[in-house]
């Protein structure tokens, strides 16, 4: 609410949020936005033109008029989008990050969304795709993840999909930094899914002209509720142009930059779909198809988090591995160079990774290989360096991210006997391993 001068001028004026204004003698043109929680009661929040919301202080003199009423409704229902009949039902899980954050026109500075609905207020077209209920999981920065969250957006996507035979999708929002790795753990831990379980985030807040939140949210939507892909995804810009959004499958997406919005790639594969604003969905890829809801889904949850992801690079300590086996840890990904090398015959024998990869592997720790190229796949057999390392039993990874076998280890030696885990690192599980590499991905 705002203050109740500025309320009782806007039901005068019969103006709601959503409706185009004029405010005088500013002279500033644009539609009035539900207050947010965190602002002064006397700011008044305009939607410009150009995407940037503003704050204008109410004074005395401060006059509103309407130019025309809202393109889309405002009505919400506490925890969500009121239903229209028709409209198909999905559910919105908030747990954080940049897309849930607006700026406080107090400080100036971004904050976190304490109430998730706010979401729906900044977009109301939402309103016209789909009946959205949200609820919030938690609220994080996504480098705050562990696998204790994974575990626990896991359950609820698991709880809603038993005890909803009408949900059409579910959109998670979360931070951009680690969405790739909450996604792969996603594929894993839900296995086959009978609906799109989709998520996205936005690299700048929905506060600025140049915000992706929108559309991402907007798009991810469009899939969650329309489109007939039964798999984890990402949904994020697929250029930075606003002409379509990405559908990438969860364990073959990665962040690829740090401030673009199109930072997410397909990795050794191409996305599932492009979707654009309007809702129209041009399908690129093969997917598993969408299911009806029957009976209950069963994720395997257990993760082991005793897993280490080890970068190699030229005159890299090998006794980083020495320091897991001493931790007792279960499993090393190594990112590799290249083809998935790491140095074993180099001039100083102090930095070759030969006895400590040995040491680990004899341990019983697994060993998996993947590559620092991110594009392409590794091979254990091209040179005689990849083949001692091989000799000794480390796995190669085919072409997996190194972010995906990190999370598939950890999840792996969470559910599985060790023997059976090492034998389906390299394994085709959830569309992470891709039988060829085809030149144009
Ligand atoms: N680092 C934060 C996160 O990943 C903000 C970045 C974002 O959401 O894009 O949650």
């Amino acid at each position: 609410m705002y203050s109740k001068k500025i309320d009782e001028i806007l039901s005068e004026n019969k103006i709601m949020p959503g409706d185009l204004v004029k405010i005088e003698p500013d002279g500033i043109t644009g539609e009035i936005m539900p207050k947010p929680d965190s602002s002064d009661s006397c700011i008044l929040v305009i939607k410009l033109k150009n995407g940037y919301n503003i704050g204008i202080e109410f004074r005395p003199e401060t006059k509103i008029k309407k130019i025309r009423g809202a393109d889309f409704r405002f009505e919400f229902s506490g925890e969500g989008i009121s239903e229209v009949a028709g409209l198909p039902d999905i559910a919105l899980i908030y747990t954080g990050g940049t897309i849930g954050s607006k700026v406080d026109y107090k400080t100036g500075g971004v904050y976190m969304l304490i109430k998730p609905e706010e979401l729906l207020h900044e977009v109301p077209e939402l309103s016209l795709i789909a009946n959205i209920k949200v609820e919030n999981l938690f609220s994080i920065a996504s480098e705050d993840m562990t696998y204790t969250e994974w575990q626990k957006i896991a359950v609820r996507i698991s709880e809603l999909i038993t005890n909803n035979k009408d949900l059409r999708g579910i959109v998670i929002t979360h931070g951009t930094d680690t969405m790739h790795y909450t996604a792969s753990a996603l594929s894993f831990m839900l296995g086959d899914v009978p609906i799109p379980v989709v998520l996205t985030g936005s690299q700048r807040s929905s506060d600025r002209g140049s915000s992706d939140a929108f559309m991402n949210l907007v798009c991810a939507t469009h899939i969650a509720s329309k489109s007939d892909i039964a798999e984890v995804g990402i949904c994020m810009h697929n250029s930075s142009n606003d002409d379509f959004c990405a559908f990438i499958r969860g364990t073959k997406a990665r962040k690829m930059h740090t401030s673009r919005r199109d930072a997410f790639a397909a990795v050794n594969d191409k996305p599932m779909a492009l979707v654009s604003q309007s809702g129209d969905i041009e399908i690129t890829n093969g997917y598993k198809k969408r299911r009806s809801i029957g009976g209950q889904i069963k994720p395997r949850l257990e993760f082991e988090g005793k897993v280490a992801l080890v970068k190699v690079y030229p005159n890299s300590d090998p006794s980083i591995i020495d320091f897991y086996i001493e931790k007792k840890y279960a499993g090393i990904i190594i990112e590799g160079t290249g083809l998935g090398h790491a140095p074993v015959s180099g001039s100083h024998e102090e930095l070759r990774w030969t006895e400590s990869i040995k040491r680990a592997i004899d341990a019983g720790i697994i060993v998996g290989m993947t590559s620092q190229c991110i594009f392409g796949r590794t091979n254990p057999y091209v040179y005689r360096n990849l083949r001692i390392l091989s000799g000794l039993g480390v796995v190669y990874c085919e072409d997996m991210t190194p972010e995906t076998a990190y999370v598939k280890l950890g999840w792996l030696l969470g559910n599985f006997k060790k023997d059976e885990a090492r034998k389906m690192l390299n394994q085709n599980l959830a569309g992470e391993i891709k039988a060829r590499t085809e030149f144009e991905e």
